[in-house]
């Protein structure tokens, strides 16, 4: 199936990435349309929407319990539906054209709430077994869609993991913060550095904090964790 998609790609050229119905290359209106964002209030640490009038200014509950080494996490949608669809094609199925699209909505996101300034995009790495099979890192592509934005740099060569961890889904919270815990390392020194640090998906927020912790090993001052999407459970 999938050596025929490839041909049929090659006599019609791919139109919308995620849907393939549309001819609006690589995302249509109708799929953009049905993201959904996030809206305020949310969180103000982690960034996960909340039930409540939109002046309020206060944490989630897991928030108010958990340490997370990050300053501050900003999601640009939530993660299900055709986002969720979008994401895994960037991720899973090569449709790197979604990298544009998707970093254009999350600095949108960074741009509508105030933010600590970075001076530094950083991506959350791949082990590099799974770089070598993928061949790419999506949140690479999304850091330099955003970093382009802002006329800020981006270094892929600062964050390092050292171990492939085991996919996080289907492990329970305890679990979950076992497996990423001393997964990164930074390999060089970040003096001062506000760190606008990237990924494709916030879940537990695990993940961004452990990379946080190796960045400010590294002398970051700060670290702003921008996401694509964030889990939402209920
Ligand atoms: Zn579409
Ligand atoms: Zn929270």
């Amino acid at each position: 199936m999938s050596a025929l998609r490839g041909l049929l790609d090659l006599v019609f050229p791919p139109a919308c990435q995620v849907c393939r119905k549309s001819a609006t290359f690589p995302l249509c209106a109708a799929c953009r349309g049905a993201f959904r964002l996030v809206r305020s209030p949310v969180c103000q640490k982690c960034g996960k929407p909340l039930r409540g009038p939109s002046d309020l200014i206060f944490t989630c509950i897991p928030c108010r319990h958990r340490r997370l080494r990050f300053a501050v996490a900003r999601a640009a949608g939530i993660y299900d539906g055709t986002l969720r669809e979008a994401i895994h094609a960037l991720k899973f199925k090569g449709r790197r054209a979604l990298a544009a699209p998707l970093g254009a909505l999350m600095a949108e996101r960074v741009a509508g709430v105030r933010l600590p300034a970075a001076n530094l995009v950083i991506p959350v790495p791949l082990h590099h077994r799974r770089l070598r099979e993928r061949g790419y890192n999506q949140s690479e592509l999304l850091a330099a869609e955003i970093a382009s934005r802002f006329g800020l740099l981006v270094r892929s060569d600062v964050l390092v993991r050292r171990q492939a961890t085991e996919a996080q889904s289907g492990l329970t919270l305890d679990d979950r913060r076992a497996n990423v815990r001393g997964a990164f390392f930074a390999a060089c020194s970040i003096e001062g550095q506000t760190v606008l640090l990237v990924d494709d998906v916030l879940s537990t927020g695990f993940t961004a904090s452990e990379c946080a912790r190796a960045l400010r090993q590294a002398g970051a001052a700060q670290v702003v964790v921008l996401t694509a999407a964030i889990v939402v459970l209920d």
